[in-house]
């Protein structure tokens, strides 16, 4: 997209404001994160109070919502952002998933008005962060088996449960929690200030190093009687948020890939072996060819899924078929673009080896691969293999 790599053109179908966008987020990574992000990523520390507050300013988080400081941006606009984040770190891409899609996206889907009015513009404007507490220590594919519970005491509510794997939960203000009630499944505004709640962050990750990762556990913690979403009642609400979220990956896979084949290419143009650049190599070029038509394809596929999000046509299992494709073929890339680097594939002075083991993750999260195929198998037969 704007590079060699664009082999079909696809810059052609953006539109100048799109274009415009991306420029943007692009001078945003290249001045605020590349220059900083191995050393965050080999710390295993990211400074994402700092790195809210700046992406705020330019209105990338929460960027597709309307209205509450939210820049109200097409899906495409979103995308593309997201795919420039991720070119950076997908740790990074991460933080404004989270805020923007999950939690953000929860509370102005299913929140009351005062929910929204409390929270969502000082979120959009990186002010106050969010996380989205889904998944629990036992319960990761299956959320319908949760064990964490709210129940009612008078007119307040008390939580007990675990949360595990939970993006920014030590660093969060607010987290939206998702719990069993006598009602079904329900989603819970927790201040992470509030007594009983604990966010112990998960060290010692061998991928999405820059982005926090915390363990929420839940004691006893009271709730007034306005904490839950009034429009989140069974765990279709839940998962329409990540419906959301992962639309943002279907793009932001592919910045990491482009920023493994940009890598790559620069470095097969330069590092000469048996006389001549490795470049030059069939095999090398038989490589190059496949990922690079594989990265056009995941293009055609973000921006086909994006136009019809804006068209407000978008089915889940069509986001699956993009999360599913995008997500593996971008792991593959950044493997194949690691054998040819060679040893420098495996330093961290290169960003190849870091973008690899940060999809491990995004392979795993927003439904794993096998999630997808199941989904998607259903689709195309009518029978739920899930259980
Ligand atoms: C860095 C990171 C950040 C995360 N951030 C968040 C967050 O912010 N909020 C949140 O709620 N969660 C978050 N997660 C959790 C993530 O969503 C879960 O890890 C994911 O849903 C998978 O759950 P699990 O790890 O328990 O794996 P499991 O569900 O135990 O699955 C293990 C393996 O079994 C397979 N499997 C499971 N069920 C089936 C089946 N029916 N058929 C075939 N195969 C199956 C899976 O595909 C997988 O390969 C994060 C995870 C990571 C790694």
């Amino acid at each position: 997209m704007g590079t060699v790599l664009d082999l079909l053109d696809v810059d052609a179908l953006l539109s100048e404001e799109e274009r415009q966008i991306r420029a943007v987020v692009r001078r945003l990574v290249d001045d605020r994160v590349r220059p900083h992000v191995a050393g965050w990523y080999e710390d295993g520390h990211v400074p994402a109070r700092e790195l809210a507050r700046e992406f705020g300013r330019l209105g990338l988080l929460g960027m597709h919502l309307t209205g509450y400081g939210c820049a109200g941006a097409p899906a495409v606009a979103y995308g593309l952002a997201c795919l420039e984040l991720e070119a950076g770190d997908s740790g990074v891409r991460s933080l404004v998933s989270v805020q923007g899609s999950l939690a953000m996206y929860a509370i102005w889907r299913f929140g009351s008005e005062d929910h929204k009015q409390r929270w969502l513009p000082a979120m959009a404007a990186g002010e106050a962060i969010g996380c989205f507490g889904l998944t629990e220590p036992d319960h990761g594919s299956d959320p319908a088996s949760m064990t964490t519970r709210a129940r009612r005491d008078g007119d307040d509510w008390i939580l007990d449960g675990a949360k595990m794997w939970i993006t920014n939960a030590p660093i969060a203000d607010v987290g939206v929690i998702w719990a069993r009630t006598d009602e079904g499944v329900r989603g819970f505004l927790v201040p992470m200030d509030s007594p009983g709640v604990t966010a112990r962050e998960i060290r010692r990750k061998m991928s999405l190093r820059a982005s926090v990762t915390g363990e929420i556990t839940l004691d006893g913690v009271r709730l007034p009687a306005d904490a839950p979403l009034p429009a989140a009642v069974g765990l279709r609400a839940p998962l329409s948020c990540l419906t959301e979220a992962r639309q943002g990956i279907v793009w932001g896979a592919l910045g990491a890939a482009r920023d493994c084949l940009e890598t790559t290419l620069a470095y097969a143009a330069t590092r000469t072996q048996f006389g001549r650049p490795l470049a030059g190599f069939q095999l090398t070029q038989a490589k190059l060819a496949d990922m690079a038509v594989e990265w056009n394809k995941g293009l055609l596929l973000a921006l086909h899924l994006g136009r019809l999000a804006d068209a407000g046509t978008l089915r889940p299992d069509q986001v699956s078929v993009g999360k599913l494709n995008n997500v593996r073929e971008a792991l593959a890339i950044a493997r194949q673009c690691r054998t040819i680097l060679g040893a420098n594939g495996v330093s961290g002075e290169y960003p190849v080896m870091r973008h690899a083991n940060n999809l491990e993750s995004v392979l795993t999260y927003e439904g794993t691969s096998e999630i997808h195929q199941l989904v998607i198998g259903q689709r195309l037969t009518g029978l739920s293999a899930f259980g």
